[in-house]
């Protein structure tokens, strides 16, 4: 799945310190994994159609996701296999209520990873400032169109303003670069891709579009129903000349130069160019499972293992297990392949 799988740099991952540690969380495949996804939170402020159903996907109970000490404490240990790169999502992570405290946690850590944020940006004009403070380096706000109306139809939620508030607070407080991600969605937002891209580049901010995935909570995924990155690339290249950018490295969007720049747009086409081959991604999920994979099939409890009592050196073994069994690729089109039971927002985005 996802063509040949190349083998990806393999010196050893020098921190943000500039420290120099082992890479312990190599697969058979010869991908070094440096990059682990955090969700803080199954909760979400939003109820996008793509994600979730109206009324929202069953919990986890508030006592078996991870406290702000367990996730540092995992992200340390991470942290000595040689993750270099954190980033914090959810659901949204901004409605967890001690996520300042969990990013000063996690920046105070002896091998501080890189820092970044994924969000739906209601609620950051109140928390960039002290999210910036405590250590976070990065963010990527989700924005599917700047039209109102389809706005409110896709999120389920009246709140395009408080998004753009959002946005323009995370400038203010030094984030940067700043990278938008839109979904699109036939009939509903794909008509409004280039309004947005204009605007993006018109505000300084990356945009990537993210080919919708099999990882709705209402099941509701059609492979003949999807935008498509073709579907994209043709309708920006009829209001723009795009020039195809290398050195995209292990990172999932290609990108495109927009008329000779420096504006660039991205595409993360997860399900009709698959990007496995490079993938150098772990998942821990709010409720303490470790995944190698956002399509994986199977876990790996940290949370009961570490309410137990084990050991740093067990967690670390549990991650290199972890990886010594990621498959070669997410299997999307291939027989067989059925949708995690987890839904996105229980996973980590
Ligand atoms: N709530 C935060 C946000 O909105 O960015 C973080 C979590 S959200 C699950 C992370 C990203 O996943 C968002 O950019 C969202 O658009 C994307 N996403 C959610 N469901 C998706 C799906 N079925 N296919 C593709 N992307 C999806």
């Amino acid at each position: 799945m996802g063509g040949p799988v190349t083998v990806v740099d393999l010196s050893p991952a020098a921190d943000p310190a500039g420290v120099t540690r082992p890479d312990r969380l190599i697969d058979r495949f010869g991908r070094v994994h440096r990059d682990l996804r955090v969700s803080v939170t199954d909760r979400c402020s939003l109820r996008c159609s793509y994600c979730m159903p109206a009324d929202g996907v069953p919990l986890a109970p508030a006592d078996r996701l991870l406290t702000a000490d367990e996730i540092v404490r995992l992200v340390g240990i991470a942290t000595t296999l040689g993750i270099t790169e954190v980033r914090l999502t959810g659901g949204e992570p901004l409605v967890r209520a001690d996520l300042v405290e969990i990013v000063a946690g996690i920046a105070a850590l002896p091998a501080a990873p890189h820092l970044a944020l994924t969000t739906n940006g209601l609620g950051l004009d109140r928390l960039a400032g002290p999210l910036v403070s405590a250590g976070l380096e990065r963010i990527n706000v989700s924005l599917d169109t700047l039209d109102r109306a389809h706005f409110a139809q896709l999120t389920r939620r009246d709140c395009l303003d408080a998004v753009l508030g959002g946005l323009m607070a995370a400038r203010l407080a030094g984030l940067a670069p700043i990278k938008l991600n839109a979904v699109l969605l036939p009939g509903v937002n794909d008509a409004d891709a280039v309004e947005l891209l204009d605007w993006a580049i018109d505000q300084g901010f990356e945009l990537r579009f993210i080919e919708q995935m099999p990882l709705d909570g209402g099941h509701t995924w059609r492979r003949d129903h999807m935008v498509t990155a073709a579907d994209i690339l043709r309708r920006l290249g009829q209001a723009h000349r795009l020039s195809p950018l290398d050195g995209r490295g292990p990172a999932p969007a290609a990108r495109w130069l927009v008329d000779d720049g420096p504006g660039v747009v991205g595409i993360i086409a997860a399900v009709t160019e698959p990007f496995c081959a490079d993938c150098q991604r772990l998942r821990l999920t709010a409720d303490g499972q470790l995944r190698n994979c956002l399509f994986a099939q199977a876990e790996s409890d940290l949370r009961q293992r570490l309410r137990d009592g084990a050991s740093d050196d067990d967690l670390a073994e549990v991650f290199c297990t972890a990886v010594g069994r990621k498959l070669a690729g997410h299997g999307i089109g291939e027989p067989g392949f059925a949708q995690p039971v987890r839904p996105m927002s229980a996973i980590g985005g």
